[in-house]
């Protein structure tokens, strides 16, 4: 509660701010972003959006998308804040918005990973809570101001993504209070869920049915995997946005413990997304690689062609699982 009051006397002290996110956003990034920046705009503070990446257009029913600005529209003209929200660490807003977005008075960090790194002058870093989304609803809560059904969508949006439709083991009594009272706003879940997951560009399809060739798994079938290749996402019209979901499948299949999907990026090099069932720490294995996450969903990058990335990948998770 301390955290909280802190943080909304930093937002009541102070006139202008940025926001941030990481690269990459997805559903709790864009949702935690656009609902907390209602919530300044509401209090009369001056604010602006600034991300790296793209919000996919799938999230363009989400209001305020149009707010967010790309990283190069930031021009010397430093916030007084800069709130940070579901990066991890500060360089996940990217390598330009980290070094230039030095706002004069203070940073605030608002996350739930679990390796997330306290760089904030305030942190409100709480890793049971089921998403970015679900803090900044407390926040705005804790607050007294009303959510109101602009930001219903948005908070709303975030828990379902990052609790992957409330399936996960982050489906927690508590976000699902949270999503019953953002659903009281009067927002149209089956909406929601068609606009984020049934929107796929036929290329999608296509790339899945090419990246369902490189299906690999362990002689034991405890760990599998997927790769897609620069050659698959120019041959049907994709890029590296499209392969999102395509790691459950290899997660579904019975024995697999631990899944692994690495996308080639423009330079050869692996994006490399894990994610486990229920008793591998995914999040300390990509640590090992530079990266970090969750204990069930992390990600990171490695500098070598997907095969061999995956080939690295699945030495240090049978260490992990021999452990
Ligand atoms: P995804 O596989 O969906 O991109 O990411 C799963 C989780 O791992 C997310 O919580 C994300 O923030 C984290 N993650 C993914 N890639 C990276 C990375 O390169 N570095 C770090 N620190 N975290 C990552
Ligand atoms: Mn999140």
């Amino acid at each position: 509660m301390e955290d909280y009051q802190a943080i909304l006397r930093v937002f009541d002290q102070h006139q202008s701010f940025a926001l941030s996110t990481h690269v990459n956003p997805d559903g709790d990034a864009l949702g935690s972003e656009l609902a907390l920046y209602s919530f300044l705009k509401d209090l009369g503070k001056q604010v602006k959006i600034f991300n790296t990446d793209a919000a996919p257009k799938n999230y363009r029913f989400l209001p305020f998308y149009d707010s967010i600005l790309p990283a190069k529209a930031f021009r010397n003209d430093p916030p007084e804040v800069l709130v940070v929200l579901d990066a991890g660490v500060l360089k996940r807003i990217g390598g330009y918005l980290s070094r230039s977005l030095v706002p004069t008075k203070a940073i605030v960090n608002i996350d739930h990973h679990t390796a997330a790194e306290h760089f904030g002058d305030y942190n409100l870093v709480e890793t049971d809570a089921s998403s970015t989304s679900e803090i900044v609803y407390r926040l705005i809560r804790h607050h007294g101001t009303p959510i109101g059904n602009e930001r219903a969508l948005c908070l709303y949006t975030g828990i379902m993504f990052d609790t992957g439709c409330f399936r996960y083991s982050n489906s927690t009594p508590a976000s699902h209070r949270v999503a019953a009272d953002l659903i009281r706003e009067g927002i149209a879940v089956d909406e929601v869920y068609r606009a984020v997951y049934e929107t796929l560009p036929i290329g999608t399809i296509l790339l899945l049915s090419e990246v369902f060739q490189t299906i690999g798994t362990t002689p034991d079938g405890k760990i599998g995997w997927l790769y897609a290749t620069q050659e698959m996402f120019r041959k049907t019209g994709t890029t590296r946005d499209n392969v999102d979901g395509f790691i459950n499948h290899i997660r579904s299949i019975d024995t697999v413990e631990v899944a692994i999907l690495a996308s080639e990026q423009k330079h050869g090099e692996s994006k490399v997304s894990l994610r486990s069932k229920s008793s591998v720490d995914v999040g300390e294995i990509a640590s090992e690689f530079g990266g970090g996450g969750h204990q069930r969903a992390a990600g990171c990058e490695i500098d070598t062609p997907c095969e061999e990335a995956i080939a690295q990948l699945v030495v240090v998770t049978q260490r992990q699982m021999s452990k």
